[in-house]
């Protein structure tokens, strides 16, 4: 309806133009791609001069572009992140069993896991400039199984709850990433 409006009033010589996204906002600004009105705010940046918020969309969304670079610098964060996450785990098992006298909640340990799982996909996600991409995102849920992997290791422990949080903490890193 908007738009309507804004060629109607935009009839005839020194008639007004209103923005056809605000039609109480006055100006002298059109796109440059459909000649729709179009106000300070609404107006797009473009190689070829100002277009409206629909003409102005880039065409592919630039958070799907992905370089080789970026999977080079993804791939060793999630290999840091695993080993790294993983030593934690251990340390983290030692002080719940130290603070608990040798009797410690499973589910205090198996917390771990979603907490490492969060931190890896923050973390990966921070090194490819929050880019996103499915292999990317597998490999961050496999960086979580692998400080899983190193952390029993290290000291062995196991419960259904360790099985849980590490299913949770590897779906919160992959969603990070796709
Ligand atoms: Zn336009
Ligand atoms: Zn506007």
């Amino acid at each position: 309806m908007s738009t309507d409006r804004t060629q109607q009033v935009g009839q005839g010589p020194g008639a007004a133009h209103y923005c056809a996204w605000h039609p109480e906002i006055e100006t002298g600004l059109s796109c440059s791609h459909c000649g729709k009105s179009i106000c300070t705010q609404c107006m797009v940046q473009a190689p070829v001069g100002i277009r409206c918020r629909d003409c102005g969309k880039p065409v592919a969304n630039p958070t799907y572009e992905f370089r080789p670079l970026y999977y080079l610098r993804g791939l060793a964060t999630c290999i840091m992140v695993g080993i790294g996450g993983g030593v934690l785990w251990a340390v983290y098992n030692y002080l719940v069993r130290y603070l608990f006298d040798g009797f410690a909640p499973a589910l205090l340990l198996a917390l771990a896991g979603i907490v490492i799982g969060i931190g890896a996909g923050e973390i990966v996600s921070r090194a490819v400039d929050r880019k996103r991409s499915v292999l990317l995102s597998w490999a961050t849920g496999g960086s979580v199984i692998l400080s899983y992997a190193i952390a029993v290791l290290l000291g062995p422990f196991f419960s259904i709850y360790t099985l849980l949080a590490l299913a949770v903490g590897v779906y919160l890193a992959m969603i990070k990433l796709r």
